[in-house]
């Protein structure tokens, strides 16, 4: 067998574990939370692999997950007999930062650049999960023991979190994880942080975990000697006690469960950190029966807009996992939603290949679309503030959605909202520009461009300025590209400020400037033929126009030209 080596723990890990080492952030208990997640997680990936490959040979009859507290060693052992680790799995998953919440904290807190001396992660540990390596800030020594399934060496990984771990290979390790903590002496007298109390333990797993599926068991302490043994049960070993209520969240009726327990589950399967915005539920009867709870989260993953972003939600057969990020479940205009679908009748050696294919699977991807828009809908009415927070973490994102879906395009319009020339704050939606629309305005105007500032100095605005007519204010670059293929919202027509020709004003007014124009069109007939002539290369026509109020001539482009800044992203693209 290999020998014991010593390894070094990667330049981010180690400043994070000092981090954790010298913690005295108050809300320690957290670090349970992390060791039992990812437990779960282990078990869940045993079952599945278990299920695709029969010649694995492990035994998955008992799958559960034990807390082992012994006060007189004041250690604390997380025991799962789930999928286990490899050596090398030990090396390149615990030596390192993989964890996605993890990298997230350390950028928080580089971003939030503490004053020296302050303890920077108060707050921040609490908030994120920052995993496995949590454990530090309770145990000065932690101790892994694992053994993946199908494999017969066991491998042992030992770390006091300054610097260094040691590696070395095991004969008779069972299978899956056990991992136990040395608990820190400086906690022993602090009834708070007493980790191999029962009740405590008790405790933070209803706080946490209560809606991981697995069995958390706690058998009680040996040798705790506050309890008196009674003659006859004396050496009968006491029953194990299980912690968790274990059922799935997304199967127990609404009223049965508290938000603080949904917001559990959304971190648990988000690796994110702050509540969610909106939980969405929904039960489907009939013959294809489906649950679904879906988050919304509060603010947008940093790699939302990044190729290779892992979207759509997990998905569970009969409440056995089965796959992170199925995507065939969610649009790509949703790719931030979170959460879980659960299928009654699906195979359980379903792949992602065949899941597009399938059916059923677009049917419920069509009905969760619509679930989640209507959502939106209902919080732009009950909560605007926390509308308003959707809308500018994810409405850019959203936006997409006009492009590709047509069937749920009024859907998205209607939860829309834009920067607006009625207000230089607050966006409107397109319900209120309606309302706000002039006499005799029959359309909804717009123009795009780069930013606020350069759409509302282009001379194009003038006339609309002088009239007091709102315009839309479109500065993301998927406005370019959907402004072309949404023709209308409620009856109206989108119509660009910079296209065509513009009829302001009422039909008296249209009238009365109609035959004035006539006027001045033969006035200037010398004048507008000689700058076409000029001009003949760069432009199609040359005519008076009633938009200008200040500025004495603009470039316009015909009502289904491409914009100049599409065509920009047309060149940019090769087109
Ligand atoms: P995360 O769970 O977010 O990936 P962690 O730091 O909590 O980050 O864990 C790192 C990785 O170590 C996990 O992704 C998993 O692959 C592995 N791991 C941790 N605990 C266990 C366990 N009990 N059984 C199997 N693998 C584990
Ligand atoms: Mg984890």
């Amino acid at each position: 067998t290999m020998p014991t080596e010593t390894f070094e723990f990667q330049v981010e890990a180690r400043q994070l574990l000092q981090m954790m080492i010298h913690s005295i952030y108050s809300n320690k208990d957290v670090f349970l939370r992390e060791l039992i997640s990812n437990a779960s997680d282990a078990l869940d990936k045993l079952r599945l692999e278990a299920l695709r490959d029969d010649s694995l040979g492990a035994d998955t009859a008992d799958l559960h997950i034990a807390l082992e507290a012994d006060p007189q060693a004041r250690t604390l052992t997380v025991r799962d007999n789930g999928i286990g680790m490899s050596r090398d799995e030990v090396v390149a998953l615990i030596g390192t930062i993989a964890n996605s919440g993890t990298a997230a904290f350390l950028r928080e807190l580089k971003e939030s650049g503490e004053a020296a001396g302050a303890a920077p992660e108060q707050g921040l540990i609490g908030q994120f999960g920052v995993g496995f390596y949590s454990s530090f800030m309770v145990a000065d020594e932690v101790t892994l023991l694992t053994r993946r399934a199908g494999e017969s060496t066991g491998t042992r990984w030992t770390s006091g979190g300054e610097g260094t771990y040691t590696v070395e290979s095991v004969d008779d390790a069972p299978q899956g994880t056990a991992i136990t903590l040395r608990l820190k002496p400086e906690d022993a007298e602090d009834r708070l942080h007493d980790y191999t109390s029962p009740w405590k333990l008790r405790e933070i797993v209803k706080r946490y975990s209560d809606f991981i599926t697995w069995p958390i068991r706690m058998a009680e302490p040996s040798g705790g000697g506050t309890e008196p043994e009674t003659g006859s049960d004396a050496d009968a070993a006491k029953e194990p006690e299980t912690l968790n209520s274990m059922k799935a969240l997304w199967a127990r009726s609404r009223d049965e469960v508290t938000d603080a327990e949904y917001h559990e589950l959304y971190k648990h399967i988000s690796h994110d950190w702050t509540d969610p915005l909106e939980t969405v539920r929904l039960h489907a009867e009939g013959t294809f029966e489906y649950q679904a709870l879906l988050f919304i989260p509060a603010h947008a993953q940093q790699d939302l807009f990044l190729q290779g972003y892992k979207r759509g939600v997990q998905l569970y057969v009969k409440r056995v996992f089965i796959m992170d990020d199925c995507e065939a479940l969610m649009p790509s205009y949703l790719r931030f939603v979170k959460g879980v679908v659960d299928a009654q009748d699906l195979s359980l050696n379903v792949s992602r290949e065949i899941l597009q294919q399938d059916r059923q699977i677009q049917l419920m991807h069509r009905r969760l679309a619509k679930k989640v828009l209507s959502t939106v809908k209902d919080m732009m009415s009950a909560h605007p503030e926390r509308y308003a927070t959707f809308w500018r973490e994810f409405g850019r994102v959203l936006k997409e959605g006009l492009l590709g879906d047509g069937e749920n395009r009024d859907a998205i319009l209607g939860v829309s909202s834009f920067a607006t020339t009625h207000d230089k704050d607050q966006p409107t939606t397109l319900a209120q520009y309606v309302e706000r629309m002039k006499e005799g305005q029959e359309h909804i105007y717009y123009l795009t461009g780069e930013s606020r500032q350069a759409i509302e100095n282009s001379p194009h605005m003038e006339a609309f300025q002088a009239r007091g007519i709102e315009v839309l204010l479109l500065t993301d670059p998927v406005d370019e590209v959907w402004v072309d293929s949404a023709p209308q919202f409620d009856g109206r027509d989108f119509r660009s400020v910079a296209k065509g020709e513009v009829d302001l004003g009422t039909e008296e007014e249209k009238e009365q400037a109609g035959s004035e124009r006539e006027k001045q069109q033969e006035e200037y007939a010398g004048l507008l033929a000689w700058m076409a002539g000029q001009l003949a290369e760069h432009v199609k026509e040359v005519r008076l126009s009633s938009r200008l109020t200040v500025s004495p001539a603009c470039v316009v482009s015909d009502t289904h030209d491409v914009t100049p800044a599409l065509e920009n992203l047309y060149r940019a693209m090769g087109q």
